[in-house]
């Protein structure tokens, strides 16, 4: 029926499609960030150089069993993609599952699942690991959104918090109960850049799980949003679950917004569970630019940053108005042996990334330098923004106590050692000297 009053029909290339183009052995980061595991199975466009930006809400079915068979999978918290049924995007969706791929490749996990934001990636490894009932215990200083979820909502389900001093391995020991199922935190942490030694908490947590019967393990989950794959593998220094904000320095633009975990095998299937029931997915949209944008340049730009962010680390150390600088790059940060250790980059050098966090000298008691410094720069900074976020290709400029983490409780803040006068600093890829001007200059208004 080639001719016919529709004129002539069309023929379909049938034949079969290579399933895999294998990653050969051996293959360095870099280039699997920009190739990854793709064609797979998620990626059948095999013309495409880049991956097509898939918007489709729901997939054609070939007969109600395959739809059948798809919907049991995903609603049984058991669901392990090897060769994904499509039916509705919020399910399972091609072009975040190849990012998914890459993110599970580079941080070395079993799988990864991604979500709206980053916030919905944390509230999605914490409502997997935790029940009524349960505890956790995380470090004192988090992400603000971090600290509010599970000081005012957790508290309403009966999951109940204990914040210490996770630097101290002494005090894990004493906080870990039987009810205890997650240790959480950052490191760096957001916004001190203190550290916390992975394989320090790893070798408590192990000694606890050894004791415990399946199900009653206790879960360690890291942010990994500051450090990034580039600077630092928590999996490989033995936590369990890793977090992301993709829309900080993955996705690396700040142009979209995503998160994302990277889990053990026997999590995937409840992640997707949550995923799909409490509905926080990643946007195919929004995959898209951190898969052919992002990832690709991941190690290019944490690079060149981490570069400048030394030169301004050193800078600020120098300067009379400045009381002190954390970055874990300066051999006088006080856990420099510890970053030198943890943070390395995908060839194992050191690697102590883009974030800066420092504090003005002040005369009295309220933060007058630090306010003055940010607001000279804000209205006539160059190479500086004052905006929350961090990890794009521009350098941004804030007061965490004033602003992203204004929402802790001063005496919270002041335990966690953010101080009225910090300032939080992530630098982009400008060139240095250009960041060390706008400084130098806002500095100089400093009494
Ligand atoms: C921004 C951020 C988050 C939250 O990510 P969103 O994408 O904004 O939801 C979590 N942890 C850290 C360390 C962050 O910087």
């Amino acid at each position: 029926m080639s001719q016919s009053r529709r004129g002539k029909s069309i023929r379909l290339d049938t034949k079969p499609k290579p399933k895999h183009r294998k990653v050969p052995d051996g293959v360095a980061m870099e280039s699997f960030l920009i190739h990854g595991p793709s064609i797979s199975e998620k990626w059948d466009f095999r013309h495409h150089v880049i991956p097509p930006i898939s918007s489709s809400v729901t997939y054609r079915l070939e007969d109600t069993e395959r739809g059948g068979q798809g919907f049991r999978e995903y609603a049984s918290g058991e669901a392990h993609r090897t060769a994904p049924i499509y039916i509705y995007d919020r399910l399972d969706e091609p072009t975040r599952g190849m990012l998914e791929d890459e993110l599970a490749g580079v941080e070395g996990g079993d799988n990864c699942v991604c979500f709206a934001t980053g916030m919905a990636a944390i509230s999605a490894a914490l409502g997997i690991t935790l029940k009524a009932g349960d505890e956790l215990v995380a470090h004192k200083t988090l992400y603000g959104c971090t600290y509010s979820l599970i000081t005012n909502w957790y508290p309403k389900l009966n999951i109940s918090a204990r914040l210490i001093d996770l630097r101290d391995a002494a005090q894990l020991e004493r906080a870990i109960t039987q009810r205890t199922r997650c240790v959480y935190f950052e490191t760096p942490v957001n916004p001190t850049m203190e550290l916390i030694d992975i394989a320090a908490v790893a070798e408590v947590v192990r000694r606890v799980n050894e004791k415990r019967k399946e199900g009653e393990k206790v879960y360690i989950i890291v942010d990994n949003t500051f450090a990034t794959p580039f600077c630092q593998r928590p999996l490989a220094l033995g936590a369990h679950v890793v977090v992301h904000s993709l829309t900080k320095n993955i996705g690396g633009f700040g142009t979209d917004m995503g998160g994302a975990v990277i889990a053990p095998h026997e999590l995937e299937g409840q992640l997707l569970l949550y995923r799909k029931d409490f509905g926080g997915a990643l946007a195919p949209k929004s995959a898209w630019p951190i898969l052919v944008y992002g990832l690709p340049t991941l190690p290019l730009r944490l690079k060149k940053q981490q570069e400048s962010a030394y030169e301004v680390a050193r800078f600020l150390r120098g300067h009379p108005k400045v009381k002190r600088v954390a970055y874990p790059g300066l051999e006088d940060h006080p856990q420099f042996a510890l970053a030198k250790q943890q943070m390395r980059d995908l060839h194992g050098e050191f690697a102590p990334g883009n974030m800066i966090y420092f504090e003005t000298i002040e005369k009295g008691a309220e933060p007058k330098n630090s306010v003055k410094v940010v607001d000279w720069i804000a209205k006539n900074g160059y190479a500086l923004t004052l905006a929350v976020s961090l990890g794009q290709l521009r350098s941004l400029i804030e007061n965490p106590g004033a602003m992203t983490h204004a929402a802790v409780p001063a005496e919270k803040r002041a335990e966690g050692g953010i101080a009225p006068n910090g300032i939080r600093l992530s630098i982009g890829i400008e060139h240095p000297d250009d960041i060390i001007r706008d400084l130098e200059r806002g500095l100089e208004l400093a009494e």
